[in-house]
């Protein structure tokens, strides 16, 4: 197995230790035909998927028993059915855990030390956390406006956390320099984190025994769920474990929509959308996503559509939610508004099956209005 380049083509081995393309584009895992797709269902873990994951056997594996998250039914009408996937139910309080736990058992074995990240709060938590449990150095990058709640969980677990005035833009620029010299385990940058999100299709499909749903809703920032989505099902669909893939619908928040922006103008590219705006849905703001390619070919791909939400909207969202006893964080409530969206829009029909990921816990933005 290697990576390879989505702009040049360029190919490295697995074992190199970089993040990207020396042409400055992100990386990719070479598609793998024989990688299979049964489980091991003795294993109360995302790693239950372990045949899917580009780890070889014998590999020590950096586990605190992410995945295999509650999937419950929110609303029923008739034939129409709204799952939720209470992801926020891993082990750090989001998803994030999905790609810390098979991003740190890839940098482990290469025999990685120390490891910088920057990180709107979740992921950064998450690659803390998965640090810890490998013994890894680990420093994190976050915006100075980042979740107090977030922030104390990063330093609990012994990372080193540096706070970067400005957007999230800024604390990206911040890591780069770090990373000249240190090893950047970046979410957003490393294809073993995007392997990790995509048991998340694998999960949606045994819950719903095989029963494929028509769409996928998730929040979408840099893309990290949405991309994990469409690689999941991509595979499983290659695989012939399912006969079609769902719709995989985006939100982004109004004041940093930058995909929506695209999907709407049908552009060929993503432009840079400078936030114009705070919003309550930190864990998105994303001005210009790193794999916008990709995320462009997701939606083509799989017929997906996006929106935006506002702040208004994703406190209905969140009240909703909490109404029906699930306590999430702003981020994870544009789905709410969302699903309404599409509904309006006539992409989710009356008798559509529909699965939103809930992706961040409520408890560490408790702070947030
Ligand atoms: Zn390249």
């Amino acid at each position: 197995m290697q990576y390879q380049c989505n702009e040049c083509s360029a190919t490295y081995k697995i074992s190199a230790l970089r993040y990207k393309c020396d042409c400055g584009s992100p990386l990719n895992l070479q598609k793998n035909a024989s990688r299979r797709h049964e489980r091991d269902v003795s294993i109360m873990s995302l790693w239950r998927y372990r045949e899917a994951l580009p780890i070889s056997t014998g590999t020590e594996i950096i586990t605190l028993g992410e995945g295999m998250t509650p999937l419950i039914l929110l609303d029923s009408t008739g034939n129409s059915k709204h799952y939720v996937k209470l992801d926020y139910l891993c082990p750090t309080g989001s998803y994030k855990d999905r790609g810390a736990s098979v991003l740190l058992t890839h940098l482990k074995a290469l025999g990685v030390k120390e490891v910088v990240e920057d990180s709107s709060g979740n992921a950064g938590a998450a690659i803390a956390a998965y640090s810890a449990r490998a013994d890894i150095r680990c420093t994190i990058y976050c915006p100075e406006s980042t979740s107090k709640g977030k922030l104390k969980q990063i330093s609990a677990y012994g990372a080193d956390l540096k706070l970067i005035p400005g957007n999230r833009m800024a604390t990206t620029e911040a890591v780069k320099q770090a990373a000249e010299n240190t090893y950047y385990a970046s979410h957003n940058w490393h294809p073993f984190f995007l392997e990790g999100t995509k048991t998340l299709a694998s999960e949606i499909t045994e819950q719903l025994e095989g029963n494929v749903p028509a769409h996928v809703i998730c929040p979408v920032g840099f893309g990290s769920i949405y991309l994990g989505l469409y690689l999941g099902f991509q595979e499983l669909h290659e695989a012939g474990v399912i006969d079609r893939v769902p719709r995989l619908l985006g939100v982004q928040p109004e004041t940093c929509c930058p995909i929506y922006n695209a999907y709407r103008d049908k552009t060929p590219t993503i432009s840079r959308m400078p936030q114009t705006g705070q919003t309550l849905a930190e864990g998105i703001t994303a001005e210009l996503p790193i794999r916008g390619e990709m995320i462009l070919e997701a939606i083509h791909w799989t017929n997906g559509a996006f929106t935006t939400v506002d702040d208004a909207d994703i406190k209905a969202g969140m009240k909703t939610l909490a109404n029906k006893g699930l306590y999430v964080e702003p981020t994870s409530a544009v789905v709410i508004k969302g699903y309404e969206k599409f509904k309006e829009a006539g992409i989710i029909r009356d008798e559509d099956v529909v699965v939103s990921i809930l992706t961040g816990i409520g408890l560490k933005a408790s702070s947030v209005p």
